[in-house]
């Protein structure tokens, strides 16, 4: 396994066992249930798979829950609009008509709006430019025409939209979710702090379990990332949305800035989108698309993100090949750090660098581990150390589950024995058994001792063999 994690949406193209199984010995760590596709009962039956998967495999797959948001769509009717004529649109509680106007669900949209503004459809595919305004009605030139399919994606580039960070929506999709054990849950649009704590609040005691994460889609998201990203254990870099609510050149740059502020703040980072587009259709993907992915690996991303390719692509499982081969490589390439500095707030931040340090230094075969809740290797896994693997050993599934999204991190459960020798002994084993290491290889150990009652880090050099 590549230390850079591969997240694959499921959808009609992937949802079945031999698939999976498929895409899971092609590299796939993650799946992504995508709330704003499919049912609870379709959902479930993918859960249930991966959970057959998870009993059969040496690294289990985890579970990532990407709610709705506070999406805008069109109504059910097809339309086909030709570029220089003008539409009228129409929202609640106006009922839909097959009248060739076009229905929008949002019913604030006629107040939010001026003159000028722009109605984005179907991913950027169809622009309206807001005309005049009418009573219940908006007048819209059409800026690039093209036929419309029902229920599709709306956004308005540059407007704050009055939707709650929640949806009623998201609130039942996210309880599911806590019922199904999911491992991740990313958050739609989120445009502040306020999002996460709300999200907090809804998973209660479930909260430390579950890794949030906060995809940023817009301008509001960019601008507040400093107060987001305290509040969250990760963000996606959701670029589909992204790429129409702000001016796309600056995508490449917001990206960059993302990435930094993660690798600053020692915080979990998800690229998604577009990363092998031209594969839905095609067998082997553009030099662009492949140096799109490479660039993450570069850029330190913890995971990269499949949608459409494995979700309703024709080729999901060489979609995951293609990516896995190339960030591989990738991370073969000895470039310099991206960030020559993270924050360091806690003395275990201090005996991370340390260790990672050590195994440079000494050339060793990497670092060992001890976790109860994961939060020691994503500590060590947030300096994203080039080309150290970071041997977790957790007593706790659900922890071993959740640390498959953090670059670098090779989680194993073991059972934690009162006398930590035994465990590192145990967990020694474990690694012997994994016929990685040769003889004379030696590891860098780190871990809280208790001493008179306080959590003491200590950190040690071993020998592999016994
Ligand atoms: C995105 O917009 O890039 C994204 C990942 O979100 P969604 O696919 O839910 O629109």
């Amino acid at each position: 396994m590549i230390n850079t994690r591969i997240i694959c949406t499921i959808g009609p193209a992937s949802n079945d066992y031999e698939t999976l199984q498929k895409m899971y010995d092609a590299g796939m760590t993650i799946v992504r249930l995508n709330m704003s596709h499919g049912s609870h009962k379709s959902h479930s039956e993918v859960i249930e798979m991966i959970n057959r998967l998870n009993r059969e495999v040496p690294f289990p797959v985890g579970l990532l829950l990407d709610t709705q948001g506070p999406e805008i769509r069109t109504g059910s009717s097809e339309l086909d609009l030709v570029e220089g004529d003008q539409i009228r649109i129409e929202v609640p509680p106006s009922p839909e008509k097959a009248d060739g106007s076009l229905y929008i669900n949002y019913p604030q949209l006629i107040e939010t709006v001026n003159a000028g503004d722009k109605v984005t459809v179907d991913s950027g595919l169809v622009n309206l430019k807001v005309m005049e305004k009418g009573a219940g009605h908006l007048n819209c030139l059409i800026m690039d025409g093209g036929h419309i399919k029902g229920r599709r994606h709306v956004n308005l580039p540059g407007i704050h939209v009055d939707i709650p960070a929640i949806t009623e929506k998201d609130k039942s999709d996210i309880l599911y979710g806590m019922e199904k054990d999911i491992d991740y849950i990313a958050l739609s649009f989120v445009r502040d702090k306020n999002a996460a704590f709300e999200l907090k609040k809804l998973l209660g005691e479930n909260g430390n379990k579950i890794k949030i994460i906060a995809k940023i889609e817009n301008y509001e998201g960019v601008n507040n990332l400093d107060e987001i990203i305290r509040e969250v254990d990760g963000i996606m870099v959701a670029r589909g949305d992204l790429g129409i609510e702000i001016d796309m050149e600056d995508l490449p740059a917001i990206q960059r800035g993302i990435a930094h502020l993660c690798a600053v703040h020692g915080k979990g980072l998800i690229i998604a989108t577009h990363l092998l587009e031209s594969m839905i259709e095609n067998p082997i993907p553009t030099r662009a698309e492949v140096t799109d992915i490479a660039n993450a690996v570069f850029e330190e991303a913890d995971a990269i993100m499949l949608s459409g390719e494995t979700a309703g692509g024709k080729y999901p499982v060489r979609a995951v090949e293609h990516m896995v081969r190339t960030a591989r490589k990738a991370e073969q390439h000895p470039g310099a750090r991206f960030v020559k500095e993270m924050i360091k707030e806690s003395s275990f931040q201090h005996i991370a660098a340390a260790a990672i340090q050590l195994v440079n230094d000494l050339k060793l075969k990497g670092i060992m581990v001890f976790t109860q809740s994961g939060q020691s290797a994503i500590t060590v896994s947030s300096f994203r150390p080039t080309n150290i693997k970071i041997y977790a050993f957790t007593d706790s599934g659900k922890t071993r589950k959740t640390l498959m999204m953090y670059r670098s991190v090779f989680p194993f459960l073991i059972k934690f024995h009162d006398d930590f020798e035994e465990t590192v002994q145990s967990a020694l084993e474990v690694l012997r058994e994994t016929r990685e290491f040769d003889d004379e290889d030696q590891i860098v150990v780190i871990h809280e001792i208790m001493t008179k009652g306080n959590l003491v880090p200590s950190i040690q050099v071993r020998d592999i063999k016994p």
